[in-house]
């Protein structure tokens, strides 16, 4: 005698089974949705796709007391709707445009337009489910497509996600088709009875969910990385994570590799603050970083290295190279920054800098930037918006511009 008897697994159990845990998880993702401001809309997003397949489940069961007509719209458009949510709450999740579920919906209105006209002209049972399950399997597929870059970019659960949307799209698809070719016709009640479909649904359900909560848990794990590592005011590292992250590049080099230390420090800064007030400060410090970041490649590294001076680690980067880099940047403070309310903000740099190539040993990082300083402090002295360059130790400075 077996210790526990076999759980009940009729549809309709099935049915309640699915319903349930899909208002359990809605709760559950609708009130964690107010702890964590940053993916609030994510979260309420994948609620409201899991309160869709509730109703969805509920419809199901309580399809034998709906009227005729809407026995087998009412379930379908929950059932699409909670796919058509999910591809959106995903898309969410990595801050992608809302427009790129448009077709999602497109998909939805095609497939109930398509099911509403074969009910009206009394279409036989299998051609209602194959134009259901085609839809549902066009809209999985799609959902597929729009998962690609964000399965490219990262591992595990978006690797899951994109093959359950395969494999669910394709059985649905082959659904379609058997019905459409009447090889297997199984009569209304017999939907319910048992078939594999709401077995592949509640598995689909189940695993997106705990999927989407995974890259959540990746998504915030990242979020608060970035948050400490970076300065609040310009996105650039902080100063203490620009010296790790710095000394570790060193470390890892390669002799003969050239690289430059750059400092740069904002000209006049105080007077901005004073004349146009601490906000606006903000603001050209904040259009100053971006201007770096925007100036540095992918692999180098910019910091805030205090108040208005910024410090960059520069890889690949020749004594010809440098120049180029500094005086692209200089170039580019020639433009005013222009305020909301129409008022243009003239700045500038003073830049000092240094090169060297990697020797057996990489160099302490204090003596690099505190060469590139003492260039800095000549570049001031010397009328300022303008770069000098620390030759080498000892050899003094070689004024650019
Ligand atoms: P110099 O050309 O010699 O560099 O002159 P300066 O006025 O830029 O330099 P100074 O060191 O006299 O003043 C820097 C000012 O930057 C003083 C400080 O109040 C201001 N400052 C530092 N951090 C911030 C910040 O985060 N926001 C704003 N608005 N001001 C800041
Ligand atoms: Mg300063
Ligand atoms: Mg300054």
């Amino acid at each position: 005698m077996p210790l526990l008897p076999a759980p009940p697994l009729t549809p309709s159990a099935l049915f309640v089974f699915l319903g349930l845990f899909a208002l359990l998880t809605a709760t559950f993702s609708w009130s964690a949705a107010h702890g964590m401001p940053g993916f609030r809309r994510p979260l309420r997003l994948w609620a409201l796709a899991l309160l869709c397949v509730a109703t969805a489940a509920a419809a199901f069961l309580a399809r034998p007391l709906l009227p005729g007509a809407l026995a087998y719209i009412v379930p379908n458009l929950f059932v699409l709707s909670a796919v058509a949510v999910m591809g959106m709450s995903f898309a969410a999740l990595d801050g992608g445009s809302p427009r790129r579920a448009r077709w999602n919906w497109a998909l939805v209105a095609l497939t109930m337009a398509a099911l509403l006209l074969a009910q009206a002209g009394r279409a036989s049972y299998p051609l209602l489910a194959a134009i259901a399950s085609l839809g549902l399997g066009l809209l999985l597929l799609h959902g597929a497509w729009l998962f690609l870059p964000q399965w490219r970019q990262r591992a595990a659960p978006e690797a899951w996600v994109l093959g359950l949307l395969l494999a669910v799209a394709a059985s649905f698809v082959l659904r379609a088709l058997s019905s459409a070719s009447d090889i297997w016709r199984p009569d209304d009640q017999g939907v319910l009875a048992g078939h594999p479909m709401l077995v592949v649904g509640l598995v689909f359900v189940a695993s997106c969910s705990l999927a989407f909560f995974s890259m959540l848990h990746e998504r915030q794990r990242v979020a608060l990385q970035h948050s400490y590592q970076r300065d609040s005011l310009t996105g650039l590292y902080a100063r203490g994570v620009f010296f790790e992250k710095a000394q570790a590049v060193l470390q890892m080099a390669n002799v003969g590799d050239a690289f430059a230390v750059v400092m740069l420090d904002l000209d006049h800064f105080k007077r901005i603050n004073d004349t146009h007030g601490h906000l606006v400060g903000d603001k050209v410090i904040a259009h100053a970083a971006r201007l770096l970041s925007g100036s540095v490649r992918l692999h180098d590294l910019a910091g805030r290295y205090g108040g208005e001076e910024f410090c960059l680690l520069l890889h690949d980067c020749d004594s010809e190279r440098a120049h180029r880099f500094v005086q692209r940047v200089l170039h580019r403070t020639e433009q005013p920054l222009s305020l909301r309310d129409g008022r243009s903000l003239p700045f500038s740099f003073s830049v000092g800098f240094t090169i060297f190539r990697m020797e057996d040993r990489a160099p302490p990082l204090e003596q690099l930037l505190d060469r590139a300083d003492q260039a800095l402090l000549q570049a001031k002295a010397q009328g300022r918006n303008r770069a000098v360059q620390a030759c080498s130790e000892g050899a003094g400075h070689c004024a650019l511009s």
